[in-house]
């Protein structure tokens, strides 16, 4: 048998995936990170995925399963869409979700979202949504939603795994190591939650200055980052009676 990089990558470094189930008195916040047409609707921008891809349509489906789940139960949850200003771009990717574009709105499977009550919206011009919710005057809306919701477990999906979901786990993290976020007990990272986007080397290869990104390694070695920040990576979440958190 022919090992392929990414079963080498996945021997070498494991991520072990646990079984989550969230109890109805977990005090459980959901966080979508730019489920938006820019990153997973087939030709809507630069970086938008070319033609279907399994993983990212899998992301949506399991991510709006929660999404619906966390609105059945008046449950907080937050949406990050990634909106640019189309002055200020974000090296080193070519322009993308500028705002006012349908690019910056999310898909259509969650544009329901909007008109949730238990939802709130948060545009960021950057890549980390924790750095992307502070506003001018140095208050930070990502952590006052933690405190007036009194979130206690942080479930996380979206796009992309290795980037925009990283960083923000990776902040949220020493956020709650320096004790920013009490409440917060635990990040979940669910997986099938997750996705990135595919650019093969071999495709790399013949573009100056552009990183090679492919898929299933990139989106592993994300999970794998936020493992090792202490986040939890789950493989399935349910809700149910008892809780495992
Ligand atoms: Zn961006």
């Amino acid at each position: 048998m022919v090992l392929q990089t990414v079963d080498i990558v996945k021997n070498e470094i494991p991520v072990v995936e646990e079984s989550v189930v969230i109890g109805k008195d977990s005090n459980a916040g959901l966080v979508l990170v730019d489920i938006i047409n820019g990153f997973c609707t087939v030709g809507a921008g630069n970086l938008a995925p070319r033609e279907d891809n399994r993983q990212i349509s899998q992301m949506i489906d399991e991510s709006e399963k929660l999404a619906r789940e966390f609105c059945d139960n008046k449950w907080p949850v937050l949406a990050f869409l990634d909106s640019h200003h189309p002055d200020r771009l974000e090296h080193p990717y070519p322009p993308h979700c500028i705002t006012g574009t349908d690019e910056s709105n999310l898909v259509p499977a969650l544009r329901w979202l909007e008109n949730e009550p238990n939802v709130m919206i948060r545009r960021k011009d950057c890549y980390d949504g924790y750095i992307g919710s502070f506003k001018e005057d140095g208050s930070n809306v990502f952590v006052d939603w933690v405190k007036n919701n009194n979130i206690q477990v942080l479930l996380v999906v979206g796009i992309c795994t290795d980037i925009c979901v990283l960083d923000f786990v990776c902040s949220t993290l020493s956020a709650k190591t320096r004790g920013f976020l009490a409440p917060l007990e635990e990040v979940v990272v669910y997986s099938r939650g997750c996705a990135t986007f595919d650019f093969p080397a071999s495709m790399a290869r013949n573009t100056k200055d552009v990183l090679a990104h492919p898929q299933e390694l990139m989106h592993h070695v994300g999970l794998y980052m936020a493992k090792g920040r202490g986040a939890k990576i789950a493989r399935e979440v349910s809700i149910g009676a008892v809780k495992n958190l």
